[in-house]
């Protein structure tokens, strides 16, 4: 099972506390994390193991959709920041767009995210 981890710059280290507090699941089942780029790093400094696409400004969250368009991503935690600016955003509604065509569970704030985690126990 893939589960894709994007957070925007003011919301990476609720990312890397929510991944810290969840590792044991996230280790204990068969599950492959693929992230963003700079996401992607933060989660590695977390201790976990995932693959990492271009950085989401330069294309990182149109992978991750088309990855969901093509049926590869069982959950997307996506923990946006709404108070700032993205130049991406096209790609950011396309992503959620995407998951919501595919019906894919996306958690887009940490509470979300939390009750997801509880579904896959
Ligand atoms: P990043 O991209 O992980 O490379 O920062 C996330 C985003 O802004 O969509």
């Amino acid at each position: 099972m893939k589960i894709a981890i994007i957070a925007h710059d003011g919301k990476k280290a609720e990312m890397v506390q929510f991944l810290q507090e969840n590792k044991s699941i996230l280790n204990s089942k068969n599950i492959e994390l693929v992230a963003t780029g700079t996401t992607g790093t933060k989660v590695e400094k977390a201790g976990l193991k995932v693959k990492k696409f271009l950085s989401g400004p330069y294309g990182g969250d149109a992978q991750i959709a088309a990855l969901v368009a093509e049926g590869e991503i069982a959950m997307v935690f996506f923990f946006r920041d709404p108070l700032e600016k993205h130049p991406h955003e096209p790609d950011i509604s396309m992503l959620m767009r995407l998951c919501d065509v595919h019906d894919i569970p996306l958690a887009t704030n940490p509470a979300t995210a939390e009750l997801l985690m509880k579904g896959l126990q």
